[in-house]
């Protein structure tokens, strides 16, 4: 079994997609996640479902993520 569609995980869910049905964020250190639309900016990826409640629950905890990793200590 070779499956070459390029499936992502959603980080809120952990269902697994093709990339077209998730949205692609990217945050730097201290930032708020970006939506990548065009899936090519640079940075750590995280993916979530275009779809539903993912995308709302995955801002929120960006939102935490982010201000921790702004922090020091
Ligand atoms: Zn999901």
């Amino acid at each position: 079994m070779t499956r070459t569609l390029a499936e992502r995980m959603c980080v809120i869910c952990r269902g697994r997609r093709n990339k077209s049905g998730l949205i692609r964020f990217v945050f730097a250190e201290g930032t708020l996640p970006l939506e990548d639309a065009r899936q090519i900016l640079p940075g750590r990826g995280y993916y979530v479902c275009a779809q539903g409640a993912c995308k709302e629950k995955w801002l929120r905890k960006a939102a935490r993520f982010s201000r921790r990793a702004g922090k020091r200590g």
